[in-house]
């Protein structure tokens, strides 16, 4: 069986060893040794100042809004094409989405659409933007930042997909007030569960250390806070994969550029930011129909291979979300499809998921 992605394991030994230590310093979670270590080496392995370490990717978002002074109803500028936890930690938090549409060819939010809702005579009481470097493809961070200062917004990156992804040759997590990360075992890089929030604020950083730790502060709780912590166990796993990230993103590289010169001249493929570096995360195709991509998946299916339709549905059409619609959005939606690519997928078995892709 061939699924989207399969998470990377190191060696056993080398996980060991780190549990070694946890054994001998009983330290298994609240800010431990390997914790902080993994936080400056993802510092240094990153290139940013202002990083902490969660226990994923979807509380780091609802942290960020708490951080950023973000209140029940206020209404956020965000992305219908995305994974779901993009929008459930608003409406999770009382916030009201306001979805624009993206862009046909960066699959990203869509710029001009999001100055145009200031043009129009709505009620456009915005206290937040919310875009997604989706697929690890940079949005556009300077136009973005533009908007964000002319109407006095918060701006956080749902950054879940842009691991080590650099923008003019810096981190994209600098860009906006907050990046938050995803190290969920199906990431780039991954600590079984887990994530980050990076700050442009160093200020941010240490009321966020509070607010994940119940509030406290010196063991008294000074603000309302919640539990955001990884521990130990997840922070060794995260030692271990950072290790071999020069490997893991070497045999990506080969996977991505294998499908790219076999499949560019059958399907539409994702137009990416000049400007931004690639992290071979994802690799999705744009099929011209959605009957040929679901006739696809069956036959795919047929033959144990599960590609996955990220993302789909457009998230404005959820049961739970009261929205207009957002054409572009669900036109993609309804086409798109990301194949497998993971460390260890094997050239024969991509020939073997490009023959029928380009069978029908
Ligand atoms: C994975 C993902 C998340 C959620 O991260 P978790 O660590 O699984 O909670 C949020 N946003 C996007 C875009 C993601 O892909």
């Amino acid at each position: 069986m061939i699924q989207v992605n399969k998470p990377y394991l190191p060696t056993k030994e080398k996980y060991i060893r780190y549990l070694d230590s946890i054994w001998k310093n009983n330290h298994l979670t609240n800010f431990g040794p390997l914790s902080i270590l993994l936080e400056e080496r993802l510092c240094e392995y990153l290139e940013v100042d202002n990083l902490l370490l969660v226990n994923n990717g979807t509380i780091a978002l609802q942290v960020a809004y708490k951080l950023l002074g973000l209140q029940k109803d206020d209404k956020i500028i965000t992305t219908p094409f995305s994974f779901v936890a993009t929008t459930n930690t608003l409406i999770w938090e009382g916030l009201h989405p306001q979805f624009v549409d993206i862009d046909a060819e960066s699959f990203c939010i869509n710029v001009e659409k999001i100055e145009s809702l200031f043009d129009s005579n709505q009620n456009t009481n915005f206290k937040a933007i919310l875009p997604v470097h989706v697929f690890g493809n940079a949005c556009e961070v300077e136009k973005l930042e533009l908007i964000a200062k002319k109407y006095n917004l918060a701006l956080i990156y749902d950054a879940a997909h842009a691991f080590g992804v650099r923008y003019k040759n810096t981190s994209i997590f600098s860009y906006g007030d907050i990046s938050t990360i995803s190290f969920h075992a199906t990431k780039l890089f991954h600590s079984v569960e887990g994530g980050a929030i990076v700050f442009k604020d160093n200020s941010l950083k240490n009321e966020a250390k509070k607010i994940i730790n119940f509030g406290l502060r010196k063991s008294f709780p000074e603000t309302l806070g919640i539990n955001a912590k990884n521990s130990e166990f997840h922070a060794a796993m995260g030692l271990c994969v950072l290790e071999d990230m020069p490997y893991i993103m070497e045999e990506r590289e080969k996977i991505w550029t294998y499908y790219e010169n076999k499949l560019k001249n059958y399907f539409t493929l994702q137009k990416r930011n000049l400007f931004s570096t690639n992290n071979f995360h994802y690799f999705p195709i744009l099929f011209e129909k959605e009957k040929i991509l679901l006739a696809t998946i069956d036959k795919l299916h047929q033959n144990g291979i599960y590609p996955r339709r990220y993302f789909y549905p457009s998230l404005e059409v959820l049961s739970f979300v009261n929205s207009t619609k957002c054409q572009i959005s669900q036109n993609i939606a309804n086409r798109i499809l990301c194949l497998p690519i993971y460390v260890g997928l094997r050239e024969d078995e991509q020939d073997k998921i490009i023959e029928i892709l380009k069978s029908q």
